[in-house]
C-alpha cells in the first residue's frame, strides 16, 4: 500500500501587474504578496470556477533526481517541493512566468 497527500492550488492573477503565479494550500491568509511586482495584495475575488486556470500555468508531473539531503530538507519546509523549487528558479534565473494578457 502506497501513501498519499493531496494538495489544493489555488492561482492569483496580480490586479496591478496582470501576471499569475500559484500557492500550495493556501490558508486564505490576510495579505499576498505578488512575487512578480511586489505589490501587496489585501482583497481577494473567487474567480469564476467554470473559467479553467490559463494553460501555461497548468502544472505537469516530472520524474527527477535529487540528492537526499535536499529532498529531507524540501520536506522540512512549510511549502511542497514543487512550489519550492518554482520560486527558486523563478528567482535564480529571473523567469518571467506567461500573464494572462
Ligand atoms: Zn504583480
Amino acid at each position: 500500500m502506497i501513501e498519499f497527500s493531496e494538495e489544493v492550488l489555488t492561482h492569483f492573477n496580480c490586479d496591478a501587474c496582470k501576471k499569475w503565479w500559484s500557492v500550495g494550500d493556501w490558508t486564505k491568509k490576510e495579505k499576498m504578496f505578488c512575487p512578480h511586482c511586489g505589490i501587496v495584495h489585501y482583497d481577494f475575488k473567487e474567480a469564476n470556477p467554470l473559467q479553467p486556470a490559463p494553460a501555461d500555468l497548468k502544472k505537469d508531473s516530472i520524474h527527477l533526481k535529487l540528492p537526499r539531503w535536499l529532498i529531507a530538507w524540501l520536506d522540512g519546509q512549510p511549502e511542497s517541493r514543487a512550489v519550492l523549487i518554482e520560486d527558486a528558479l523563478n528567482k535564480v534565473h529571473v523567469i518571467d512566468p506567461p500573464s494572462d494578457t
